[in-house]
């Protein structure tokens, strides 16, 4: 069954080939959005995305693209909006994480890691602005991390992106706010998807020990929160960091 809150609207979201942005992209469809589902490798899966979509009855196509790099992230953004004609939502999910500690860590780790998680959020909310404001209305999510508030170790590269997010999406809320654009943050915790099930049982378990609601969250524990945020009923909030971890930095 699909609502009917995001009727109309066309969204785009990147990184939507499985775990969390899957989740929210068949969350945004199921409430009626028509949604870009953005890969860069993954295509299979991308395509199964936009199938368990379209099984649901919602609508949603895919889009081929590599975030972190300009032509790729442009010809990804056009492609969208001359197909559909508008932008409603973009959510900035791509991402990646290279952990080592500090002493250890490449380069290649921090650019890459970079890259991906900043960079690609800079250049997707950069290529999809002037239609947002042309149109007077749109909406932005960036996926963050608590990573990014609270810091943790063998993560200086991503903790130094998430929070770079963060600082990102204050100052472009308070440049479109009165455009009718917001631009919001959602700061995950632990969700078990593929990043989570790397690590060790053992790392798990002394995860879990510090999460006070006693589990990891599931991508629908995010991608609920970003509907919520996509909808009429957040229209007077911009510039905000919504924390989805159970309590763990609580
Ligand atoms: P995931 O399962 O590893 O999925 C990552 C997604 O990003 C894939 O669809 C991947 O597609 C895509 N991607 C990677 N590089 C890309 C690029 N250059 N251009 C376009 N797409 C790219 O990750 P996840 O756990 O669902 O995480 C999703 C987001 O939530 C990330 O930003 C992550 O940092 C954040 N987050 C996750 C957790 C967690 O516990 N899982 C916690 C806090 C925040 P391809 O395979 O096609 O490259």
């Amino acid at each position: 069954m699909t609502g009917t809150e995001l009727d109309g609207r066309i969204a785009l979201v990147t990184g939507a080939s499985r775990g969390i942005g899957a989740a929210i992209a068949f969350s945004l469809a199921m409430a009626g959005a028509k949604v870009g589902v953005n890969y860069n490798t993954s295509r299979e899966s991308a395509e199964k995305v936009v199938e368990k979509i379209t099984q649901g009855g919602g609508e949603a196509f895919l889009v081929e693209g590599n975030v972190s790099e300009e032509a790729s992230a442009e010809a990804a953004v056009k492609q969208l909006i001359s197909q559909c004609g508008q932008i409603d939502i973009l959510v900035n999910n791509a991402g990646i994480n290279r952990d080592r500690l500090l002493m250890r860590m490449k380069i290649e780790d921090w650019d890459e890691v970079l890259d991906v998680n900043l960079r690609g959020t800079f250049l997707c909310s950069k290529l999809v602005m002037p239609q947002m404001i042309k149109q007077r209305k749109g909406r932005i999510v960036n996926i963050s991390s608590v990573v990014g508030l609270s810091g943790n170790p063998g993560q200086a590269n991503y903790a130094a992106a998430k929070a770079g997010l963060i600082g990102f999406t204050k100052a472009v809320a308070r440049e479109v706010a009165s455009r009718n654009v917001t631009v919001n943050a959602v700061a995950p915790g632990f969700i078990a998807t593929g990043m989570v099930e790397e690590l060790t049982e053992d790392t798990q378990k002394q995860i879990l020990d510090k999460i006070p609601m006693g589990r990891f969250g599931s991508a629908e524990d995010v991608s609920q929160a970003v509907l919520f945020l996509c909808g009429d009923g957040a229209s007077y909030i911009t510039g905000q960091v919504i924390t989805i971890d159970g309590g763990l930095i609580a």
